[in-house]
């Protein structure tokens, strides 16, 4: 840390607020990315920042960010880190600004149904204080008790419930973000605009290397009068895609439709399918709505997917998945087992989805390591569908699981960009994706983000090392 810069920090900040201690810099050194995790539990030294600094109001954000930009300090943004692609990996030279401590909902409209949030707000303590006046965010990823408002901006998060009320970049109506000069920004101030670009986009998804949000404001729905589940056995993943395609054609959205491969029938359904399953796959919807329109939906969603040769999976499936949907693994006693696992998410119009699964599957399964190689689809588009990958390898050595895990990783995105998909669905890129990036973006795209980083951030001080490539790769 550069001389002077602690003493500022305290000075503009408060002592209470500005942390050195050893436990706080050890618990504050990365992010829920298996390969720090792995790296960690090996024994591994691996880097603290220099400082950890909670702000509690957008002036003291504004403060942190000033005396960086004055003493040339790197910044790097903390939500509630759980962060999956290695986003959060600070050095002593840099300030930690953890963001758990502005954590306040500061208004919830009823009218215009918009609530806003400090950006520490943590993601279900943001839903419970809305579902308290009988509304919704309709904001539900996996880690919702674990991940904030600011995260899910900066990594354009995704809810198990988008299919209809749409990712965070839907639900987002404005951000209030500091700027790396210090600057403060409100962008979006009503339900539409066409003034300019939408500049909410520099801040949505660049974890951490824009800016730091402070504050957002989303938009609303009023809880849904009714919720039904169904659930249906699909003969091929193929009979399956066809009926969501269907279905989302035909402007039927169910909030929750999953398909999962037989591999995860066997895994995660066993306790109610087990007798009737066979090596079938499982399309499970949840449909919700005003009265009267989820048992139209269900009806009609019935009759598409019997035309793809679909045939009923019992009741118990959905309130199954319901209540064991936010299960979060710990890492570290996959470790102790030998195991190294993760999930990866990409995405691709209808038309390749099938390659892509066959090939990324496949790949994985030509490792002899691999001991679970499958998929399931969550976020469903007129236009296309995601995947989302598991695979578990096994090792006796911990130094070979990095070496696997890493190779499962290359395997997948090759095989996604082979077939024309797209990268990264929902957990954002970090610096696990990041050589991967220029799949999405092109040579060009990822100049023009070089561009705006270099035009928003000329110093480089924010979050550096992450997301942005610093060199093509092929
Ligand atoms: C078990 C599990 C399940 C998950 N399920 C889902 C899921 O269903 N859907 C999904 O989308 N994701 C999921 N994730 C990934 C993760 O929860 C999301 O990426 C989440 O949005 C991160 O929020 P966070 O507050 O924890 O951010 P962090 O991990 O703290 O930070 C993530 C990145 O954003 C930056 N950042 C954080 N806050 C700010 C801010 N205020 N301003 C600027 N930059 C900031 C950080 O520097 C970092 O680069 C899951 C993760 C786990 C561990």
């Amino acid at each position: 840390m550069k001389p002077g810069v602690l003493d500022s920090l305290i000075d503009q900040i408060g002592k209470d607020r500005v942390h050195t201690d050893p436990d706080t810099l050890d618990e504050r050194r990365f992010d829920y990315w298996v390969v720090a995790h792995l790296r960690d539990w090996r024994g591994e030294e691996l880097a603290r920042p220099g400082v950890v600094v909670r702000p509690r109001s957008v002036a003291d954000v504004q403060a942190i960010v000033r005396i960086a930009n004055e003493s040339k300090t790197p910044l790097v943004p903390f939500g509630l880190g759980s962060g999956v692609c290695g986003g959060i990996q600070p050095d002593p030279s840099v300030i930690l600004v953890d963001l758990g401590a502005m954590n306040r909902v500061r208004e919830i409209d009823e009218t215009n149904l918009l609530a806003s949030f400090d950006a520490g707000t943590n993601g279900l303590e943001a839903e419970e204080a809305v579902a308290a006046r009988g509304l919704t965010i309709g904001h539900w990823p996996q880690s919702i008790a674990i991940s904030s408002v600011g995260g899910w901006i900066s990594t354009r998060a995704a809810g198990q419930f988008s299919t209809a009320y749409g990712n965070i970049e839907d639900i987002v109506y404005s951000i209030e973000a500091v700027l790396p000069d210090g600057d403060l920004v409100q962008l979006g101030k009503a339900p539409r605009a066409a003034a300019g670009p939408d500049l909410r986009h520099l801040l949505l998804g660049a974890e951490g290397t824009m800016g730091i949000v402070t504050g957002a404001t989303l938009k609303l729905r009023r809880q849904p009068e009714e919720r039904a589940f169904s659930a249906w056995y699909t003969p091929t993943l193929a009979a399956g895609f066809e009926a969501q395609r269907a279905i989302v054609q035909a402007d039927w959205l169910p909030p929750v439709m999953r398909q999962y491969d037989a591999s995860e029938v066997g895994r995660n359904f066993r306790d109610v399918t087990a007798d009737t399953a066979g090596d079938r796959g499982l399309l499970l919807m949840v449909h919700e709505g005003p009265a009267g329109r989820v048992a139209a939906e269900i009806e009609a969603v019935g009759d598409l997917v019997r035309r793809e040769g679909l045939e009923p999976a019992p009741p118990e499936v959905g309130p199954h998945w319901m209540e064991r949907r936010n299960h979060v693994p710990s890492w570290r006693q996959l470790f102790e087992g030998h195991l190294v696992a993760d999930t990866i998410e990409v995405s691709a119009p209808w038309t390749r989805i099938l390659p892509l699964y066959e090939e990324a599957v496949a790949s994985l399964r030509e490792r002899e390591d691999v001991v679970v190689a499958s998929a399931h689809s969550s976020h469903v588009y007129r236009t296309g569908i995601n995947l989302y990958f598991t695979f578990v390898a096994r090792h006796d050595d911990p130094n070979d699981m990095e070496t696997a895990y890493l190779d499962c990783w290359r395997r997948v995105m090759e095989a996604t960009t082979r077939h024309g998909g797209g990268v990264a669905h929902h957990h954002g890129a970090g610096r696990l994706r990041k050589p991967y990036l220029v799949h999405d973006l092109g040579e060009n795209g990822i100049a023009l983000l070089r561009r705006i980083k270099n035009a928003v951030d000329p110093h480089g001080l924010m979050n550096p090392g992450n997301l942005i490539p610093d060199a093509s790769v092929t």
